[in-house]
């Protein structure tokens, strides 16, 4: 999904890894970083109906934030993709990555990750503390390890985080869209 961008991404994220390792040999944030994703997929899931979101995690200043990205409008005949290096461009100067989330449009959007999601993770691995997150066509975040080096080893290590699609406001406010469409009909 992100492989073009890779070479650069990594070469940028690997640069950032390095200035920032010496700083925090703290903890990892993992509940925060969950709280932050999940929030994010809340977001942009229940926008992604024919485009991919993107977004790397970064902490700066104590706060956890993402920079994102939207692909273009994807199609059934073509790989869906989102070019990763415009979130690259978008983490504040100073700030250490943790990871990076995705979300796979509603329509044609796979349950699966793609090959270049699974080698994309996994060119960041170095990265202290690096974890991946993406959503399903039906809502479900799952993470995964970005150590994997294949679609099938990286789907066996997934893990369930929730389904936006149950959240509150997100999928709600998107199905309600169309069920007030429907009430709207006039009655005989
Ligand atoms: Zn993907």
């Amino acid at each position: 999904m992100h492989s073009l961008a890779c070479a650069s991404v990594v070469l940028l994220l690997g640069v950032m890894s390095f200035a920032c390792r010496a700083e925090t040999p703290a903890g990892c944030f993992n509940a925060d970083v969950e709280a932050h994703v999940l929030e994010q997929f809340r977001i942009h899931g229940p926008l992604s109906r024919k485009r991919e979101y993107f977004g790397f995690v970064y902490r700066i200043d104590g706060a956890i934030g993402s920079a994102t990205t939207r692909g273009i409008v994807c199609r059934w005949t073509e790989p869906c993709e989102v070019n990763a290096r415009r979130a690259a461009e978008k983490i504040p100067a100073g700030a250490k990555v943790v990871g990076e989330w995705h979300t796979h449009p509603h329509e044609s959007g796979s349950v699966l990750l793609s090959a270049s999601d699974v080698r994309g993770a996994n060119d960041n691995r170095h990265i202290p503390c690096y974890r991946a997150f993406f959503s399903t066509s039906n809502g479900e975040i799952l993470s995964w390890n970005p150590n994997a080096e294949a679609v099938p080893l990286a789907m066996a290590t997934a893990q369930r985080l929730g389904n936006y699609r149950q959240a509150r406001d997100g999928w709600a406010n998107y199905a309600g869209g169309a069920r007030r469409a429907v009430s709207q009909t006039p009655s005989q």
